[in-house]
């Protein structure tokens, strides 16, 4: 099961407005360019605010 087509999207932080972009990713923050959202760890907070993975929401830009 792959989905390797399927474009990057991009998750924002309801809490703070912080975009999470897969295909840039978070470099200083551990998670390198190109992670899906599905694979950024559960213990990941928000850099800006620490909110929780469940604090984001997919959003279309
Ligand atoms: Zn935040």
């Amino acid at each position: 099961m792959s989905n390797e087509t399927q474009a990057f999207q991009t998750w924002m932080c309801l809490i703070c407005g912080w975009v999470y972009d897969e295909a840039a990713g978070a470099p200083e923050d551990g998670i390198a360019p190109g992670t899906r959202w599905a694979d950024v760890p559960m213990n990941w907070t928000c850099p800006e605010c620490g909110a929780r993975k469940d604090d984001f929401e997919m959003t279309a830009i």
